[in-house]
Order: C-alpha cells, then structure tokens, then sequence
C-alpha cells in the first residue's frame, strides 16, 4: 500500500472538501470566502517632508513623532476596535461618542482614537513658511473672543507653556465663541462637544531632542510654522 506523505494529505482534503460541500464544516483558511478586513484606520503620510518645519521643529523628531507616535496611535486604535461595529465609525465619532462606548474599550478609544485625531490635526495645521497672522473670518474670530491677535498668542503660549506633564493647548470653536483650553494626555475637544481648530503638542516627545527642558522656546518657535489657512477651514 502506498502511504505516502502526498497521498495521505490528499486523501484529507478530499474528505474535508466533502464535509464542507454539505456545509459540515465552515471553510477555513485559503478556502476562507472573505478577505481578511483591512484596517479601519490608517496613518496617512505627513503633507511636507520630515524636514520641512526646520529650524522651528527638526527632521528626527517629526520622524519618530509621525512613523512612531502617531503610528503607534492608529496601531493600538485598530487593536481596541478590531471586530466590533466600532471599526465603522469614523475616528471624529468614536471622540464625541466617547461616554457611550462600552467600558473595556472606552479608555483605549480615549487615548488612541485622540492620538491618531490629535496628530492629524497637528501635522495639517503647520506648513513650510508658515506663521504670521489669522486672516478673514478665523482673525475676526479671534478678536471677537480675545480682544486682539496678540492677546490670543499670548494666551495660548501661556496655556501651552503651564500644562503640566504631557497634553495639548487647543484653540475650539463651541457655541459661536472660541475658547483656549490644555487637556492632558491625547483627550480630545471633541469628546466635551467643542470643534478644535487648532492644537499644540505639548508631550515632551514633541520637542525634547531640539529643546530639551526649554518647552517655552519650543512654542514661542511653532508661532512661525502654524499655517492659518487650514486652521481657518476648521471654523465652523
Ligand atoms: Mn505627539
């Protein structure tokens, strides 16, 4: 009798096909009728090159801060998500939703979904040459709310340079006004109902490499790269 390895493995599959025709076993593997679902959420390739916001912010740290930080955020965001209805949503979503989600991923969501929101909207408010002044609707925003342009910076610089440990200063759009505001960690505006239209990054991993301990050099430096068009289109 011929025993072979080959025959052998054929004769199961033979068996195995059968039971599967007649819908004994599910198909599994290669036979598998569904794709593996690609990953609900993706970390887009920065705007600019690595080295695009120098002196300001350097080449390495925007390196590790967009192909590590950030990928780690929308790595771990698709682990808490992965095989629930929650990978539908979109990443603005799961933040004002937040209080809703069911608790074993609530705090996953809080963390990652706001790093991968947070990050991207950092990267798409800063720009080669950027800085000056708001211009339009978003400057005469920000007189309304802060009396001048200079007092808003001022303000803001402030509220950047006190968070203490790691976090973020925005700028959010709620009920008709714009508001400053630090928040630790990567929680989001979103999730407390307000439209960040601008945000700083305040974690140490932001700027340590360049500035060390000196996180006020560090912000008083991010004034000349924040490009105003783009966080302009965020008004609501
Ligand atoms: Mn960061």
């Amino acid at each position: 009798m011929n025993d072979s390895p080959i025959l052998t493995r054929r004769g199961f599959l033979g068996v195995a096909g059968a039971a599967a025709a007649i819908g004994l076993i599910r198909p599994l593997g290669v036979f598998a009728e569904d794709p593996k679902p690609a990953d609900a959420f993706t970390l887009a390739p920065l705007p600019y090159g690595f080295d695009a916001l120098e002196p300001a912010i350097d080449k390495e740290t925007m390196q590790i801060h967009h192909d590590k930080h950030h990928a780690a955020y929308v790595a771990n965001l698709n682990k808490a998500v992965a095989g629930t209805e929650h990978a539908k949503k979109s990443v603005e979503d799961l933040l004002k939703g937040l209080s809703g989600l069911p608790a074993d991923i609530q705090t996953a969501v809080r963390n990652h979904a706001g790093g991968h929101f947070n990050h991207t909207l950092f990267w798409n408010s800063m720009k080669k040459g950027g800085g000056g002044e708001a211009t339009g609707k978003l400057a005469d925003a920000i007189k309304g709310s802060f009396t001048s342009f200079d007092a808003f910076k001022t303000a803001f610089s402030d509220k950047a340079t006190k968070h203490f440990g790691s976090g973020w200063a925005w700028l959010s759009a709620k009920d008709g006004k714009l508001e400053i505001s630090s928040l630790p960690n990567q929680d989001s505006p979103l999730s407390a109902g307000s439209t960040p239209i601008l945000g700083l990054d305040v974690w140490e991993h932001a700027y340590y490499l360049k500035y060390q301990n000196k996180r006020a050099d560090y912000i008083n430096a991010w004034w000349s790269i924040v490009d105003w068009d783009s966080v302009g289109k965020r008004l609501p």
